[in-house]
């Protein structure tokens, strides 16, 4: 397991949850549900969420800032609701 990209530690943690199509996330005020979009950084839009963080500076291991995603665009995999 790589160091952390932004502070270097080594308490570096795995995180895997699969959840289906319960996926549920809230961008500003907007709150969405369904698969997870692929383009998150967190994940796959297979099962579930996946990621690894640093227990020192909290920061999510990827590539960032992430491009526009999906769910900014509108994903056709999430719904909306209230
Ligand atoms: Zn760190």
């Amino acid at each position: 397991m790589a160091n952390c990209q932004r502070c270097s530690g080594g308490r570096m943690c795995t995180v895997q949850a699969y959840c289906g199509t319960t996926f549920y996330t809230k961008l500003g005020e907007k709150r969405l549900r369904g698969k997870i979009p692929p383009d998150m950084g967190i994940g796959s839009d297979l099962d579930g969420v996946f990621f690894e963080y640093c227990f020192d500076c909290g920061q999510i291991k990827g590539d960032w800032p992430l491009e526009t995603t999906r769910l900014e665009r509108g994903n056709p995999k999430t719904e909306e609701f209230p």
